[in-house]
């Protein structure tokens, strides 16, 4: 499928060439057309499938129809996350509408002086690109004028609400003309997301790339821990490695996190913890020094690393287990961003082997055992050898807290791996 296909402005077209782009990606061949016919869309869709254009193009093609008489005030509004992102989308903006005449782009972010912004705010333009606390902060001003917004767009909602800014974006939403397009993009769907997209979207049409394109190559490995003194020396061993750009590091608790975090920090490693008990400015602080390539490691707990997509980071590291097979997916998919390959290793307890084998069940596959080398178990991998004999389904407890006796009966079983080993048997032996 070509561009031309999609109904474009001529002008556009022209702007797309010289960009270098040949044909419209799958998100911008399915978001396109619908965003054109005047419909709200929902889509889900990877890091650099090429969202921006996907959102820009239909808003441009808008901007290029009628112009709209003297009053003040954006026709297409993008609300963005980050400074970072709404400078990427005004890039995109103002280079995909080079030839569309009035297609001028102002950007309000936080951080920026006032007088500047206050300036361009003055002036004529029709496409605001935004982070939710400074445009609050404008609006209360009264120097954004919403009555001619035409489009809204939410780029990266995922992490919007991962950042906190719901109460912001409602806040936003709630001056906007309920007449408009409202156009949401999100790398990942959750509950959250779909709450969002009930009260701000009408009757949209949900686009999901994500599931239909490959998933970025992610090698997943186990590494059997004799127990907390040895997984620590093994974390340390993985981090120094040379191919590690950056890493997330994930506990259960939080009290574990900024524990782990601060063991890190002393060892060397430019280190910062990420969990639920932070403030939300330590929390943006500390992603976005993951983000500028500032810190190594961040230590997380599950809830606070959802929706984090740093193309930096090569190693997940599960520290502790997550507490079910879905928390692991997505702690895996922290890495492999962008189409590019990441590691996810697993440190493990020989106690903790059925949740491994659940999260094998869960995946249709088995993840490979590794070991590193001076700093190999003492252990075996364990296999219960009464696997097949029916049980009452146990809850995940999480690492520190799984029962111990899960399996009394195996006691052979462990003799006959440990037979010629009686002192470490006997050491271990509490743990069954
Ligand atoms: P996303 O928002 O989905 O993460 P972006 O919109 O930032 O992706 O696009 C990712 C990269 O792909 C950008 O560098 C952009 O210029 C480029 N790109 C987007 N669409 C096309 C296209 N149709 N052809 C070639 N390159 C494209
Ligand atoms: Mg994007």
């Amino acid at each position: 499928m070509s561009f031309e296909a999609l109904g474009l402005n001529p002008f556009i077209l022209r702007a797309l060439a010289e960009s270098g782009y040949e044909a419209p990606t799958q998100v911008q061949q399915d978001a396109v057309p619908a965003a054109l016919d005047g419909r709200d869309l929902l889509v889900s869709s990877r890091t650099g499938s090429g969202k921006t254009a996907a959102f820009m193009l239909p808003s441009l093609h808008r901007l290029s129809g009628v112009a709209c008489g003297e009053v003040r005030g954006p026709r297409v509004l993008v609300l963005t996350p980050t400074r970072e992102l709404a400078a990427q989308v005004s890039g995109a903006a103002k280079k995909y509408g080079r030839y569309v005449r009035d297609s001028r782009v102002v950007s309000v972010v936080g951080g920026v002086p006032y007088p500047a912004q206050n300036r361009m705010l003055a002036g004529r333009y029709e496409i605001l690109v935004a982070t939710p606390g400074r445009l609050i902060d404008q609006l209360d001003r009264g120097r954004i004028d919403f009555s001619r917004v035409e489009v809204l767009v939410l780029d990266e909602a995922d992490r919007m609400l991962d950042m906190g800014f719901i109460e912001d974006i409602e806040t936003v939403v709630a001056k906007l003309p309920t007449e408009r397009q409202t156009l949401m993009f999100s790398a990942t769907l959750d509950v959250r997301i779909a709450r969002l997209a009930r009260n701000m979207l009408r009757d949209p049409l949900a686009i999901n790339i994500a599931s239909q394109e490959a998933k970025p190559d992610i090698e997943q490995r186990l590494l059997l821990a004799d127990g907390l003194g040895h997984k620590n020396r093994m974390l340390e061993h993985i981090l120094r490695g040379t191919d590690v750009q950056q890493a997330i590091v994930f506990t259960s608790t939080k009290r574990g996190a900024d524990l782990l975090a601060s063991d890190l920090e002393q060892s060397g490693f430019l280190t910062a913890a990420l969990h639920g008990d932070m403030r939300q400015s330590q929390r943006n602080r500390a992603l976005d020094q993951l983000r500028r390539g500032r810190l190594r490691v961040l230590v997380a707990t599950d809830v606070a690393a959802r929706g984090i997509d740093v193309q930096g980071i090569s190693h997940v590291i599960n520290f502790d287990l997550p507490k079910s097979a879905e928390d692991y997916v997505h702690r895996i998919g922290r890495t492999g961003r962008a189409g590019r390959a990441g590691i996810a290793i697993t440190l493990v307890e020989n106690r903790e082997y059925r949740q491994i084998k659940s999260i094998e069940r869960y995946l249709r596959l088995e993840i490979p055992m590794h070991t590193l080398p001076g700093l190999e178990p003492k252990s075996r991998l364990e296999r219960p050898v009464d696997e097949r004999r029916p049980r009452p389904p146990r809850k995940w407890t999480g690492t520190r807290t799984a029962a111990p006796g899960g399996r009394p009966p195996s006691r052979s079983g462990e003799e006959r791996h440990r037979g010629a080993r009686p002192a470490a048997a006997g050491s271990k032996a509490g743990r069954w």
